[in-house]
């Protein structure tokens, strides 16, 4: 789930004290290329009693697309994680400047500083631009904001320049955490699922609001057939997004957490 320190709308703590009214037992943050918010959800989580498990969210790139890599149980204080997130956040303050100057060759007079108003975290973002559309009067709506400008393939949309999916896979393994493949969808191919399982992928995140029965059933047929680890959970974002009855609707089963946590000590 994710919170103010990236792209969400509720606080570490505000998003634990909704988890644990929702009835859940145990969540992770997994918020876009940052780990800011970890400490504060641990702390709040022992005071009302739920389980945080430190996690984020990491883009890659696979031949010009994106694939989205969940890492949990890392140590969110590794320095060499540490840094190449900060090396994100740089990458995404000048991908957001570069969507800001597309916007502008097409006459949309958006500042730079417009979009910033409404960071409150580590990481700008896409949701962040929409916002500001909307809030200057350039866009009906945040989702036609996406729609219209920036959403894949739209007239003003920038890809991010992060790792490869190797290199993220990497990265978390390096800092001591698991690496999921974050909601596969219908957009990945067996191709690139095989290329990120050789590359040690521990995971992949079936349960998912974007994920029909079928492919639940699918992508745990993999997971079974691999040895994988099954993940999964809401992508709950709050605010914006309009996503606040999805919290707590989308969980697995504690068997998954204690594989992974076998998995970690194997
Ligand atoms: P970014 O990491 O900056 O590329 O932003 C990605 C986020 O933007 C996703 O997690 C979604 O919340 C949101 N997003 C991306 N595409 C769309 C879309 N077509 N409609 C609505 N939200 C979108
Ligand atoms: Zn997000």
């Amino acid at each position: 789930m994710h919170t103010t320190y990236s792209d969400g709308a509720c606080t570490p703590s505000g998003l634990v004290e909704n988890s644990k009214k929702a009835g859940l037992n145990v969540i992770s943050l997994t918020d876009h290329d940052s780990v800011s918010g970890i400490d504060e959800a641990i702390e709040a989580g022992k005071a009302c009693g739920l389980e945080v498990i430190a996690g984020m969210e990491l883009s890659a790139n696979y031949n010009g697309s994106e694939v989205h890599i969940l890492g949990y149980f890392m140590n969110h204080r590794d320095k060499s994680l540490v840094e190449s997130l900060t090396s994100f956040q740089v990458a995404r303050r000048e991908r957001a400047q570069r969507i800001v100057d597309k916007l502008n060759k097409m006459n949309i007079p958006l500042g730079i500083n417009d979009v910033l108003e409404h960071v409150t975290g580590d990481s700008v973002g896409r949701p962040h631009i929409a916002t500001a559309l909307v809030n200057e009067g350039h866009a009906s709506s945040y989702q036609q904001a996406f729609n219209k400008y920036i959403g894949d393939g739209r007239p003003a949309y920038e890809q991010k320049c992060h790792f490869s999916p190797e290199e993220t896979i990497k990265l978390i393994t390096q800092s001591g955490g698991l690496s999921f493949l974050a909601h596969p969808g219908r957009s990945i191919s067996e191709e690139i699922l095989l290329q990120l399982i050789k590359a040690g992928l521990d995971g992949i995140e079936v349960i998912h609001p974007a994920h029909t029965p079928e492919l639940t059933n699918y992508y745990r047929g993999i997971v079974n057939e691999y040895y994988l680890l099954e993940s999964g959970g809401s992508d709950f974002h709050g605010g914006e997004k309009d996503d606040t009855e999805i919290l707590g609707q989308y969980t697995i089963s504690a068997s998954c957490v204690d594989m992974m946590r076998r998995r970690l000590v194997s």
